[in-house]
């Protein structure tokens, strides 16, 4: 029998937990012919709801899964883990300066961080979804010096998807005529949602869409302010697609990039585009042997340049405000 894989999803009570953890049990993030062992790590007033989470899934009677285990010690949580979805962070909450949001997300991230250098399988792969993403997924790696860095991973796979679903509605292309789309930088409002590369069924998508104004006036702000669309229409931040985006990212990084196309994924920068070394900022990346890998030499006009660099000019803040704060 094959030995299960674990997965440790953080916030497991929350509302992307509560989407994600039913995917991952029923064997969509890992494919059908691995079992998984499920760990919930949640703070530990939310035990309890994990709990009631971890007897729903029982109740799935999921043949692929191991077993589900809830705690509120990241030590447990992550030992032998093989793929670390950390969900669970601290919300900025009105009045909430941004110093403040980055400590206490420090606190979070930073121990989990050494909990998986201690702990976690040695083919660890960790994708952080919990805000801010790209510089919790820096701190995370900050305090794990024995994992290579390109195993933590920040998601803007869902702001990926989202300009795939924006460049559809809009074309009526067919999603799999849709490539090389790519989402540049930080996963914030200041994101780049980048058209120059990409192609609707070989054509650049530029010249099928034709229209400079609809790129810079609508598709690039209504990627990058979906959520805030979403929660206004819900009453609720998005949820279920932020968790589909969490199984999209972690499938694609196992099972590699179509011949030809590429996604988008925050990875630790290896100084490429400009990109100062060691941040974790999204670029267009292939996946191929359970790595992704940069996508070389790509154009960047002069637009783009700008987007790209404002956008890293926000994540290097991000880094010196929690250098300053002694997070890292
Ligand atoms: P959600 O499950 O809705 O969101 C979790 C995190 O994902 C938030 O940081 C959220 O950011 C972020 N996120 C990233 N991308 C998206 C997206 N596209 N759409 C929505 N969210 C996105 O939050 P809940 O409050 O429902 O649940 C959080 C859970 O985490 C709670 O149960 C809490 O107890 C737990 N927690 C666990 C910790 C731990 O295990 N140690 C530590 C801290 C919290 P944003 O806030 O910007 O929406």
């Amino acid at each position: 029998s094959v030995t299960p894989a674990v997965v440790t999803v953080t916030g497991g009570a929350g509302q992307i937990g509560y989407a994600l953890a039913f995917r991952i049990a029923s064997g969509q993030l890992l494919g059908p012919d691995r079992p998984v062992r499920l760990r919930l790590l949640e703070i530990p007033a939310a035990v309890p709801a994990a709990a009631g989470v971890a007897m729903e899934i029982d109740d799935c009677a999921f043949p692929l899964l191991d077993g589900v285990d809830v705690t509120s010690d990241a030590t447990a949580a992550f030992d032998g883990v093989d793929v670390a979805l950390l969900v669970g962070a601290r919300p900025r909450t009105k009045g909430m300066e941004r110093g403040d949001l980055l400590s206490a997300n420090g606190g979070i991230f930073g121990p989990q961080g050494a909990a998986i250098n201690a702990g976690a399988s040695s083919d660890v792969r960790v994708l952080v979804v919990g805000n801010p993403a790209n510089t919790n997924a820096y701190i995370a790696a900050a305090h794990a010096p024995d994992v290579p860095k390109d195993r933590f991973t920040a998601m803007t796979r869902l702001d990926h998807n989202r300009a795939v679903a924006q460049l559809r509605q809009r074309t009526g292309a067919a999603v799999d005529d849709i490539a090389r789309l790519a989402i540049w930088g930080n996963h914030s409002a200041t994101q780049y949602p980048d058209l120059t590369h990409a192609t609707i069924g070989g054509r650049p998508a530029l010249d099928v869409v034709d229209d400079e104004a609809w790129v810079r006036g609508t598709f690039i702000p209504t990627v990058a302010k979906r959520g805030a669309a979403i929660i206004e229409a819900r009453g609720a931040s998005s949820a279920a697609s932020a968790a589909n985006a969490a199984i999209d990212h972690v499938r694609t990084w196992v099972d590699g990039t179509p011949a030809g196309d590429w996604t988008s994924a925050a990875v630790v920068s290896d100084g490429s585009y400009g990109v100062p070394e060691g941040l974790v900022s999204s670029f267009p990346v292939t996946a191929s042997g359970g790595a992704y890998t940069i996508v070389p030499g790509l154009e960047l006009d002069a637009f783009s340049r700008e987007r790209v660099d404002a956008s890293v000019a926000e994540l290097v803040e991000e880094r010196e405000a929690v250098r300053a704060l002694g997070l890292v």
